[in-house]
């Protein structure tokens, strides 16, 4: 902890000069076209559990303001908010994530009003997150049929929009489901999926006709996936405007593709387009005791550095890709751009607040409604090095990119972007020998030996458990001693030469235990890493960095697990294999 807090104030400390020189050095290039009505959309669901927890906001002026003006003056016009339908527990306690239910959508929405900001909302349909990994119920719709239950979704929906639009509130764009990809409402059948969908969108069109009705989904660079959403929508009659996309540039494939899948998509239904979710790092740091979806140590694909800088130039490339190479692109929002540390020095003084304000991706109150997920790894922000506002609540430089891709600003530097060029390159020799490497394809090429009997060995669909995509293999077992497998895989096609090899791990409960990432050439172990599991979401990678790999010889790579397990039974989640050159 004591280490922690010295990187912190170290991490503040450098922060000071930076914000003071970077206006000199910040380049943004130009976006061309740029419309004037293009939507610059910022989520800060969280603010008003931020704000309740103490947390404060600055202006470029250095004077507290109020966040909603802050981002209007930096060239914001719509902010998003979810709408979760009860976030609380039988006795009143918040779930967190802001305890977002209608009320605190409608007292950030008067806010932004306020400013000339316009509100896109956000239904998730659920008492808590809902997203490609769970699409749960709400409790009180728990034993509807379907006929109740797209009537009561139908209703919920007409009552939020009124009490917002009576409210003063600007609604432009309403989302009926959050990354709906396998699921809404507890149901996973499409034809009662999108009947869901339809009295939603009924009700947006009696309530707020002017607004448009929006469908989210994710996941664009799974080939053929958005085309068969729209197609899926097209043949069950569903009526929107707008097809949205997440697009998490270390999770989502690239902006060429992004291009082509959202144009598919307008062009052949007649759509807009927009990519209502984005993020990218300014630092690898964490600020607040839990941590951070993308950090230093994930081994994510970093297209960019993880600077201020690295953050405006992920963000004005996919501006440009979406108004100058995507079909019908109306906007980009990005996600919950002011969900800083709420500031206590240590993780005991930041949970309290947590607990007490929702003010944490989940308190350990949602367990009653999550017990599998939010239940047991509740905590805090999981993007506060994501944001635009450093750890005190100062803007960064960056948060100046949406008015400066207009006209451009700054000089370009001489090496730009070199981790893009060198991808642009030639593909003589592929960067990994690893099939299926992150496990999005089901596991190809992978096999689990299981040596004890764990309960559970394999390919999970779960993007809050992975590394990078949505999926990776995951191990669980309730009884003491008995997790001990190895998962490898059999290289095929490896020359001659130098290689190195690792993978990462996560996990929890498992007391005594032995990890390690190996390399076995005809059979025989030639190299091992050792890897640490610790806690939810402290991704370790296990790395090899040089073996040889002689003409012919047989090449196995893969991970060994073995846990005492604590009692509550041992878990773990491994994703992102990698088998590549060493020059
Ligand atoms: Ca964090």
């Amino acid at each position: 902890m004591k280490g922690k807090t010295v990187a912190l104030l170290l991490a503040l400390l450098l922060l000071l000069p930076l914000a003071a020189s970077a206006e000199t050095e910040l380049y943004v290039k130009k976006v061309d076209n740029l419309p004037e009505n293009f939507i610059f959309g910022m989520d800060i669901s969280s603010v008003i559990a931020e704000e309740n927890s103490g947390v404060k906001y600055y202006g470029f002026d250095g004077q507290e303001q109020d966040l909603l003006k802050i981002l209007a003056d930096s060239g914001i016009t719509h902010i998003r908010v979810r709408v979760w339908n009860h976030p609380y527990d039988a006795q009143g306690r918040g779930f967190g994530g802001g305890n977002c239910d209608i009320e605190t959508a409608l007292a950030i929405g008067k806010r932004a009003a306020k400013y000339g900001l316009k509100l896109i909302v956000d239904f998730h349909y659920s008492d808590f997150w809902a997203d490609p990994g769970k699409q749960m119920v709400p409790l009180a719709w728990k034993d509807m049929n379907m006929e109740e239950k797209t009537e009561a979704l139908y209703q919920f929906t007409k009552e939020s929009l009124a009490l917002l639009r009576d409210g003063g509130v600007d609604v432009a764009m309403v989302q009926v489901g959050n990354e709906t990809n396998g699921g809404l409402c507890g149901e996973t059948d499409w034809g009662k999926i999108t009947r869901l969908m339809k009295a939603g969108i009924q009700a947006v069109r009696e309530t707020c006709p002017d607004a448009l009705a929006s469908l989210h989904f994710t996941d664009p660079q799974n080939t053929g996936n958005y085309a068969w959403y729209a197609q899926t929508m097209a043949e069950n009659g569903v009526d929107y405007d707008v097809f949205a996309s997440s697009y998490y540039p270390y999770w989502h494939g690239d902006l060429d593709n992004l291009a082509a899948v959202l144009s598919q998509v307008a062009e052949t239904y007649g759509k807009r387009v927009i990519v209502m979710e984005t993020s990218w790092a300014y630092t690898g740091e964490d600020s607040d005791f839990s941590g951070n979806t993308i950090s230093d140590e994930s081994a994510v694909e970093k297209n960019y550095p993880y600077t201020v800088q690295g953050q405006v130039n992920s963000l004005r490339d996919i501006a440009d890709t979406l108004v100058n190479r995507t079909k019908n692109a109306i906007g980009m929002v990005y996600w919950e751009g002011a969900w800083i540390t709420v500031g206590g020095a240590s993780r005991e003084e930041n949970s309290t607040l947590w607990e007490k304000y929702g003010s944490g991706w989940a308190s350990s109150f949602a367990s009653v409604y999550d017990p599998n997920d939010a239940g047991q790894y509740f905590g805090g922000s999981a993007v506060d090095n994501q944001a635009f506002f450093d750890p005190s609540g100062h803007p960064l430089e960056s948060l100046k990119v949406f008015q400066l891709m207009r006209d451009g600003y700054g000089e370009a530097p001489e090496t730009e972007q070199p981790e893009e060029a060198k991808t642009a390159g030639g593909e003589e020799a592929p960067s990994n020998y690893i099939r299926d490497p992150g496990f999005e394809n089901g596991g190809e090429g992978w096999t689990f030996h299981d040596l004890r009997h764990a309960d559970q060995l394999y390919v999970e669909d779960k993007k809050n458990d992975s590394l990078t995509g949505t999926k990776h293999a995951h191990f669980w077992s309730a009884a003491q001693n008995s997790v001990e497998f190895t998962l490898e895989q059999q290289v095929d096609g490896l020359p001659e030469g130098n290689f190195s090899f690792s993978i990462s791990i996560m996990g929890g409960d498992a007391g005594e235990y032995e990890a390690y990432a190996f390399v076995k050439l005809n059979g025989e172990t030639v190299a091992t890493a050792p890897m640490k599991i610790t806690s939810w979401n402290n991704w370790d990678t296990g790395t090899i960095p040089e073996f040889f790999h002689p003409a012919g010889a047989d090449v196995t790579v893969g991970v060994y697990v073995k846990c005492q397990g604590k009692g509550a039974g041992a878990w773990g989640k491994i994703d992102d294999a990698l088998l590549t050159p060493v020059q």
